[in-house]
């Protein structure tokens, strides 16, 4: 590919122009494997797959009930997944919980 500043020839793959050394790629957004916190009908879990994999929530809840009943993988998985998957973190604002002191 192309560098959009320089022009120049760059790796495909890469995230830095090694010429004029601007940013050119678009950094993938790293994708962690968590129960989000907007959305979820139980703990999350079948949305937190659903975001990691790319999928369509509800087919991943359909997936994950057909599995469940067809196997009975889904009925341990899903505590297993609620123990193992991590929390979103929670989204504060940083500033607002810090007072400036008046004197
Ligand atoms: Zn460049």
């Amino acid at each position: 590919m192309y560098c959009n500043f320089c022009g120049k020839v760059i790796q495909d793959d890469a995230l830095v122009c090694a010429y004029c050394g601007r940013r050119v790629g678009i950094p993938v957004a790293k994708r962690r494997l968590v129960r989000p916190r907007e959305g979820r009908k139980m703990a999350g879990v079948c949305l937190g797959f659903a975001e990691y994999l790319d999928l369509d929530v509800t087919l991943v809840r359909v997936l994950w009930l057909v599995a469940a009943f067809m196997t009975g993988i889904g009925f341990i998985a899903y505590p297993v997944a609620w123990i193992v998957m991590p929390e979103e973190p929670l989204a504060l604002p940083a500033v607002a919980s810090q007072t400036v002191p008046q004197h």
